[in-house]
């Protein structure tokens, strides 16, 4: 997939280069994703003075590489309420934000191959009633009138019209672009090595090219976000899951809703080519950091751990190598090489597809790539302002769920930072259930 940089889309003077560091800003938020550039725009519009710094480009990790789905559907109950917060704001983004990001209110719709599978859909659904979001059980007949192009026999479905989807990497940039506007200093090229503390308050950041003296900082690595946290202490226990992706030619309509069902994802586009992906397989590649966090992650494998191939290689060497030649300090910002696809899934998603819809006989895979999920042992995030460090927010470990949920998510990180208490919804998404032992295993798989 090619890399989207915030610099082919937006004049350099809103890029600052890294010699021009600022030494002081209100707020400093670790992370281009979607995540921390949603944080800055709103950081950034409840007047505080902000930088976002990006290791890399803006939207070259998760934000820019995923599926699009746009869901409140099949939802953790615990983060349904985020989830619904967020999809009322998709509809005005393109207005607030100022810049096309392809959002598509069509609905999403999980398709039950197996009774069990339909018993579980309901299950949600009944646990769900009370909260407001339109998900509905469709029988086999409704599901094939949704779905006339399906070939597969269904016991029925999930449905949910309110659902949509966007385009990931024009949705991260719009709001990066919204956020410069306001005056945030996007520095790209440039890590954050260290988060600073001085009698339990933050008080700066280090980084690759120098330090900017700071109250407030918003965690939003992604998956390297439990490598700024643990040296202050404080407990993450993060999995990076790599997934692929592929992008077909234009076909003919196959589901306008999200689909998920017969072990594929599949979002088609305005322009009739469709993301597809398998979405009950991904691999996990070992790493010293992955052994370290098992043990938190183990009730979640054994309950839905059929579904992750588990791989001891590259990433194992590499992590290894890293462990040996960079120094700690700068573990932080680690770069790794091309993220590796699974082509052989790649290929076998593609022949689902096929044979799973009539109207994809002439399916065409265009390019395939692969993105790092950051997961969490409960597949729930993290976004609170932790007690014991002042001035410190974490947003990360959104486990396949953090490009839905980035626009509610932006709100409450400048809530945070402005020292409102924290909404009640965002109980369940506190750092130190983790610390406490008081998390769950994931109520569905990824
Ligand atoms: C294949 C795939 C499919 C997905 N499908 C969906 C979907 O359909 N719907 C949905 O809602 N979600 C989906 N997700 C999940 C979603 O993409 C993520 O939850 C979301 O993008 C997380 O955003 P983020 O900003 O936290 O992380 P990221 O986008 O990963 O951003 C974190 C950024 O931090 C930077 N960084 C790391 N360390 C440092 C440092 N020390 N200093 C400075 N910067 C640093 C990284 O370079 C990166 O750019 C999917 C994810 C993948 C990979």
């Amino acid at each position: 997939m090619s890399m989207l940089s915030l610099r082919s889309h937006v004049p350099d003077d809103v890029i600052a280069a890294a010699d021009s560091l600022p030494g002081q800003a209100d707020v400093v938020v670790i992370g281009g994703g979607i995540i921390g550039a949603a944080a800055a725009f709103h950081l950034a519009g409840a007047g505080l003075s902000t930088v976002l710094l990006e290791a890399d480009k803006v939207s070259s990790q998760q934000s820019g590489r995923n599926w699009g789905f746009v869901r409140t559907q099949y939802r953790d109950p615990l983060e349904l309420p985020l989830a619904v917060e967020a999809l009322a704001l998709w509809p005005e983004l393109e207005r607030e934000l100022d810049a096309p990001i392809g959002w598509r209110r069509t609905g999403c719709v999980f398709v039950a191959a197996t009774q069990k599978e339909m018993a579980a859909f309901a299950g949600w659904h009944e646990s769900t009633r009370n909260i407001a979001c339109d998900a509905r059980l469709l029988s086999a007949r409704e599901t094939v009138d949704l779905l006339p192009s399906l070939r597969g026999k269904t016991e029925g479905a999930l449905y949910t019209a309110s659902d949509g989807q966007a385009e990931p990497a024009l949705a991260t940039l719009a709001f990066a672009q919204a956020a410069a506007r306001l005056g945030v200093r996007i520095i790209e090229d440039c890590g954050a090595l260290a988060i600073e503390i001085a009698g339990g308050v933050v008080n700066g950041v280090e980084t690759e090219h120098g330090r900017i003296r700071c109250n407030t900082v918003v965690c939003a690595a992604g998956a390297q976000s439990h490598r700024l946290l643990m040296p202050l202490g404080l407990t993450l226990p993060q999995q990076s899951v790599r997934s692929t992706v592929s992008l077909t030619a234009p076909l003919p309509p196959l589901s306008e809703a999200c689909f998920c069902g017969f072990g594929i994802g599949l979002r088609q586009r305005a322009d009739g080519s469709c993301i597809i992906a398998a979405d009950s397989t991904s691999d996990i590649d070992l790493s010293l950091d992955s052994l370290r966090a098992a043990r938190f992650f183990l009730p979640g494998l054994l309950r839905h751990g059929s579904g992750f191939s588990l791989r001891l290689g590259r990433a194992f060497i590499d992590d290894l190598h890293e462990r040996l030649a960079v120094p700690d300090r700068e573990r932080t910002v680690a770069r790794r090489p091309r993220i590796p696809t699974n082509s052989k899934l790649a290929a076998r998603t593609g022949a689902t597809v096929r044979n799973l819809f009539a109207g994809a006989t002439g399916i065409e895979i265009v390019k395939s790539w692969a993105g790092r999920i950051d997961v969490l042992p409960d597949a729930l995030p993290v976004l609170d302002a932790p007690s014991g460090i002042g001035g410190l927010i974490v947003a990360t470990g959104f486990s396949g769920h953090g490009f839905g949920l980035a626009p509610a998510v932006g709100r409450h990180v400048a809530r945070l930072a402005k020292g409102e208490a924290p909404a009640a919804i965002l109980e369940p998404l506190r750092l130190d259930r983790f610390a406490r032992g008081t998390y769950s295993a994931p109520h569905a798989p990824l």
